[in-house]
């Protein structure tokens, strides 16, 4: 399997490739040259096989050749273990008649980036096994890509992680996750400034051509084609188990939406799933594109109780509008450009129609995340994540759908206590697989917002591990 940039201006690279290097060098997005297809045996097998066979038959899939099934078998098993609090890692809560809720928070941190985290440490060390080869991985963090990129590469040979992390603005729980993660090729950087300026660092360092190559610089962020298709595996293990009345209907709290992509992903190689609803909060620039045609970038992103969906431009959004276009390089590269110059393109009307025909998409502000926390904790005894309860807020919104309909709870509520603490008056513990989060001992250096001093970091810092 190949694959190309959305922008049609590089040469197609290999599944490795694309794990390894992120943007595409036309600026453009990868995505597989054709979608392929899951058997119908291997549909059927889903609903009931453990959760690392199904990952097996996705990723072998997607990766062609480039893997052999005893690699990707060996790979899966490795990714979904004993790390994981649940052995159906991501298993689903009925709440009611054909009312469920997709459990994605049972990994080492607690957010659902853990399962596709998990699976490219296991990629990232076969890919440099097979290099003879290092990296340097740096990823900026508004809280949990971060700790799910500590709790997977902690322990991976050959890389040596920097996580650039906002002072003073993430959460004790999210910060915990990366400092006290005890792994000596974990580097925790206390930016001085807030994501932006973090983010703002990071590119520098890529920009830096010189820099990036002698270090070998590699980023870890949610525009990686393959963090998209290992969420798609849940998609298609939920729905093959509870399509029995047709169709299984998904809600998917959203923000770069790379997860909500996933959901189409996992249609395209042919699960029985019926519309996606995009759940935003109040960065809703999906759900007005889906309202006005307009796909624009609000200036700066808002503060709300759902941070991780605090931003003001969705990345992955680029690769369903490439779908909707029909696979056309020239007019999405055209949309992109207007969208770098004005802030904002005109969705073609034929392809707003094909992204109606998936999905639906809804804006929820903090208030009514307040009420909706509330209210599904008062109708199943369920405690939702503030993230989650944007997503059971927007069902509300929806059109009549026939058949099941399954929430998918983004984190677990014990990493937003203070914002539970505040709606239901309790705040949730710790589970037990890391209750002892705040005896480990941290580890962190503070940075001053400057990319020379990042890089200085860097280059003493690499390969210094064991
Ligand atoms: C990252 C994150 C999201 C948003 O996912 P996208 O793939 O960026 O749409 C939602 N909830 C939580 C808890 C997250 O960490």
């Amino acid at each position: 399997m190949r694959y190309i940039s959305t922008r049609g201006g590089s040469p197609s690279v290999s599944f490795f490739d694309a794990l390894l290097t992120g943007l595409a060098p036309d600026g453009g997005l990868y995505v597989p040259e054709t979608w392929p297809h899951l058997s119908a045996e291997q549909l059927r097998a889903a609903a009931t096989a453990p959760y690392a066979e199904t990952a097996a038959a996705i990723l072998s899939l997607f990766a062609g050749k480039d893997l052999s099934m005893k690699e990707a078998i060996g790979l899966t098993e490795e990714a979904y273990g004993g790390q994981w609090a649940n052995p159906g890692i991501t298993p689903v809560q009925q709440v009611g008649p054909g009312d469920y809720i997709l459990e994605l928070f049972h990994g080492p941190s607690l957010a659902f980036k853990d399962i596709a985290m998990q699976l490219l440490a296991g990629l990232y060390g076969l890919a440099l096994e097979r290099r003879d080869a290092r990296l340097a991985i740096v990823c900026a963090t508004s809280g949990d890509t971060g700790g799910a990129a500590v709790e997977a590469l902690k322990e991976t040979d050959r890389v040596d992680l920097f996580v650039l992390m906002p002072k003073g603005r993430v959460s004790d729980v999210q910060r915990r996750f990366m400092t006290a993660s005890g792994g000596d090729n974990i580097h925790a950087l206390n930016i001085e400034g807030d994501f932006d300026t973090a983010q703002a660092i990071v590119k520098a360092l890529f920009a830096d051509k010189a820099f990036a190559q002698e270090v070998a610089l590699s980023p870890v962020n949610s525009i990686n084609w393959v963090r998209i298709m290992a969420q798609s595996v849940y998609y298609v293990v939920a729905s093959s188990a509870l399509a029995i009345a047709g169709p299984v209907n998904f809600t998917v709290p959203s923000g770069n939406f790379g997860d909500a992509l996933a959901g189409f992903v996992a249609k395209m190689i042919g699960a029985p799933i019926g519309r996606i609803m995009i759940a935003t909060n109040a960065n809703d620039g999906i759900a007005k594109a889906f309202e006005t045609g307009t796909y624009a970038k609000s200036a700066a992103s808002l503060a709300t109780l759902s941070p991780a969906m605090d931003i003001s431009v969705a990345s992955n959004f680029e690769r369903i509008v490439y779908e909707a276009v029909g696979r056309d390089p020239v007019i999405l590269k055209k949309l992109y450009e207007s969208f770098a110059q004005s802030g904002s393109f005109d969705i073609p009307a034929p392809a707003l129609a094909m992204l109606k025909q998936h999905f639906d998409a809804f804006g929820v502000d903090d208030q009514e995340t307040r009420w909706a926390l509330a209210d599904c904790f008062e109708q199943t005894g369920e405690v939702l994540c503030p993230h989650t309860a944007v997503g059971w807020r927007a069902r509300f919104g929806e059109d009549e759908i026939t058949g099941a309909r399954v929430l998918l709870a983004t984190a677990h509520p014990a990493k937003f206590p203070e914002t539970v603490d505040s709606i239901l008056g309790q705040a949730p513990g710790l589970p037990r697989h890391c209750a002892d989060l705040f005896d480990r001992k941290e580890v962190m250096v503070d940075m001053p917002a400057d990319a020379g001093a990042v890089k200085a970091y860097i280059r003493a810092h690499i390969g210094t591990s064991a």
